[in-house]
């Protein structure tokens, strides 16, 4: 199918020519997201400046019956915001104001475009911050962490961003405007919140997000430690949780990743020749009892194997610690010209075995694996850095990323922890489903994009629905 002249000049008409990006050069800004193997141009990019324009394109799309993926700010590391030519990209950018804080009531408003970190910023005069914090949240959009179902380092305590969306206005794929959830967060109804945070853009688009605020913690406690082995760091894990101590953060970094950060303008003062750092926070409202968490959190950590314990001795050195972490995969795209940030998901337990094993898998594909993770989640990100240019290297860090996946799946796991399907993970979606219950996952994206227009071909894989359980298209 070909974008039929007449719908762009429709949509120019409501954007202005300005909004409509069509030149190649253009497109290739919108061709990946954060995930370079992922190379797609769409026909056409469209930036609508108000919520009244985005539903005026959204229905000139349902017009002509053409597909079309909404993006936020393509940080995304699985192929999701990116289009092929019969396709037409709605950039959610300019959607970037913040509605309203309400802090009587601990909420906030948000358009979709709204850089994640904005929000707490906002929101910090009140007291008051928005808890889910992953490490590009200076980059990310909020609706982009609701279509990903975002996390990030203080996901562990506080939840991920499903624990944080109240209530959504979204304008389906045939272009009407829904709402779904309440302001307050009631239930009302099923939980249809529920259903499209992390749909990954298969549902429509989110339009309006109504969020919870936290109020920000009173106390906090800031620890690095070090280990002699990635066995021993997985073990500190492992019993910090079982102590039934929560931590805000619980945070892991191997000795590869770690050199690469300070070598680079991240560079926080971790110790490069530990062979594993964690960086362990807590955080709460009464100073003693933190204090006290964080010695018990101290002894633990020395049990299991830390060379030292470090704890951040003001609010500057706090930061200095989590910039290095938030920034790794930059200090890391630095390194080579590609960068692949994996993503699974493994039981706490069987983190020291598996990160042993992805070593092992890295070197027999000749690449260099470095790791940086959610701990405590137990939610691994192997980065594989490489030169497309050379041959060879892209086939052997796809073959490489499917054994990584295979591992964790064995062990206990799943294919994705945080950074969503996309493109990317389709192939392994068989993997962990039977073919029924991939049959019904479509169904249900059918009842709210019965035609699959909204980032067709994505997340759930159409061949294997219809070889395993004769679902047609
Ligand atoms: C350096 C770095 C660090 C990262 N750290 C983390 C982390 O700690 N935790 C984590 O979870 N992720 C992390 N990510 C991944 C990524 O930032 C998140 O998935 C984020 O939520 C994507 O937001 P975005 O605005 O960039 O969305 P995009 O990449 O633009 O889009 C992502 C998906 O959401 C859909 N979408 C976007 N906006 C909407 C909308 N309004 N309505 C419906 N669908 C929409 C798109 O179609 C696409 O499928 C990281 C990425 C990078 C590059």
């Amino acid at each position: 199918m070909n974008v039929p002249e007449q719908a762009l000049g429709a949509i120019e008409g409501v954007v202005g020519r300005r909004w409509i990006r069509r030149a190649p050069a253009e497109l290739e800004t919108y061709a990946t997201d954060g995930l370079p193997t992922r190379h797609s141009r769409p026909c056409a990019v469209v930036l609508p400046g108000s919520r009244q324009e985005l539903v005026s394109v959204v229905r000139i799309l349902a017009h002509y019956g053409i597909p079309f993926v909404a993006r936020g700010a393509g940080t995304g590391l699985s192929g999701g915001a990116v289009g092929d030519r019969d396709s037409v990209v709605i950039g959610l950018t300019r959607l970037n104001r913040i509605l309203l804080i309400d802090p009587r009531n601990r909420r906030a408003v948000v358009e979709p475009g709204v850089v994640n970190v904005r929000l707490s910023e906002a929101a910090r005069p009140y007291g008051l911050y928005y808890a889910p914090d992953p490490s590009s949240q200076t980059a990310c959009t909020i609706g982009g962490n609701v279509a990903e179902n975002a996390g990030g380092p203080h996901c562990l305590k506080y939840g991920v961003t499903s624990s944080h969306v109240l209530e959504l206005e979204i304008i389906l794929p045939d272009g009407s405007l829904v709402n779904l959830g309440s302001p307050g967060g009631e239930p009302w109804g099923p939980d249809l919140v529920g259903l499209f945070v992390g749909s990954e853009g298969m549902f429509g688009i989110a339009t309006r997000i109504a969020v919870r605020l936290l109020p920000l913690p009173k106390a906090v406690r800031t620890l690095l430690a070090d280990f002699p082995s990635l066995k021993t760091a997985g073990e500190a894990v492992s019993a910090i949780i079982a102590s039934g101590i929560v931590p805000a953060a619980l945070e892991m970094m191997d000795q590869n990743c770690v050199r690469v950060v300070e070598e680079s303008i991240y560079a926080a003062g971790y110790p490069v020749d530990a062979a594993a750092v964690l960086i362990v926070e807590l955080d709460g409202n009464s100073q003693e009892a933190v204090a006290a968490e964080a010695a018990e959190v101290e002894r633990l950590l020395k049990d299991s194997g830390a060379g030292t314990v470090r704890m951040a001795a003001d609010e500057r050195e706090r930061e200095r610690l989590w910039q290095g972490r938030k920034k790794a995969f930059g200090a890391l795209g630095r390194i080579s010209p590609d960068l692949v940030v994996q993503d699974a998901v493994v039981p706490r337990t069987a983190l020291p075995e598996v990160l042993e094993k992805i070593s092992s898998i890295a070197a027999a594909y000749g690449l260099k694996v470095s790791n940086v993770f959610h701990a405590g989640d137990g939610n691994l990100h192997p980065n594989l850095n490489f030169d497309r240019r050379e041959p060879d290297q892209l086939s052997r860090v796809e073959r490489c990323s499917a054994e990584i996946m295979e591992l964790c799946i064995k062990a206990g796991g799943s294919i994705t922890g945080e950074h969503g399907v996309g493109t990317d993970k389709l192939r392994y979606m068989p993997l962990i489903f039977d073919g029924d219950t991939l049959a019904a996952m479509r169904a249900v994206r059918r009842v709210f994009d019965p035609q699959e227009r909204a980032n067709r071909g994505k997340v759930v894989p159409v061949h294997a629905c219809r070889e395993w359980s004769g679902v047609t298209a």
